[in-house]
């Protein structure tokens, strides 16, 4: 599975979902494959998309729509103690999902721990329930049934090395990326504040 493949799917499934991405590659080829306000692209934040996703997940009604996490193997182990504090603070609706082609793919792909780390292993040892696939119907069928639980939940999703061709850089100014999924938030949660 490719991650412009994998990200299809999520932008399938997510349009629904405050969703979190790590920046460079992941951002703009998601932007490439939809761009919508629900979308927090966290352009030069790399390793804050687990614990951006964490706090929100905090924030918003344990009952809503799961927080969306799409992350990286390099971003995830530049931060690691996302998965601890996830594991501890335990927010029902944080679900990280975790792109691994064991590399720095926006770097010239140089390769992570993850050859030989076993980052869903570390989750589940961090308390976080965790799925693992490879496979494009195996990231939907696992996606829909993490939805269904309470978490936190990691889904763990083998994809390969590489980045797409032709994939415009993601140029939309952080500030407007914040204003208008802060608003997008505000309004799917208006009834729960009154607004
Ligand atoms: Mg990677």
């Amino acid at each position: 599975m490719k991650r412009l493949e994998a990200l299809r799917v999520l932008a399938d499934l997510t349009s629904g979902h405050p969703v979190v991405v790590t920046c460079a590659a992941t951002s703009r080829e998601l932007a490439a494959v939809k761009d919508s306000d629900n979308h927090l692209y966290l352009l030069d934040a790399m390793g804050l998309a687990g614990s951006v996703a964490t706090g929100l997940a905090l924030s918003v009604p344990p009952n809503a729509p799961k927080v969306v996490c799409i992350e990286g193997d390099g971003s995830l182990l530049m931060n690691p103690n996302v998965l601890p504090t996830g594991g501890y603070l335990a927010p029902p609706n944080l679900l990280l999902v975790l792109l691994d082609n064991g590399v720095y793919g926006s770097t010239g792909a140089l390769p992570t721990y993850s050859a030989r780390v076993n980052l869903a292993r570390l989750a589940e040892a961090a308390a976080w329930i965790t799925r693992s696939t490879d496979s494009v119907e195996g990231l939907r069928a696992a996606f829909e049934e993490l939805c269904g639980i309470d978490g936190p939940a990691f889904l763990y999703a083998r994809i390969e090395e590489g980045n797409a061709h032709d994939v415009a850089k993601l140029l939309i100014d952080p500030v407007t990326i914040t204003t208008r999924f802060s608003r997008w938030l505000r309004q799917e949660h208006a009834s729960e504040v009154g607004a």
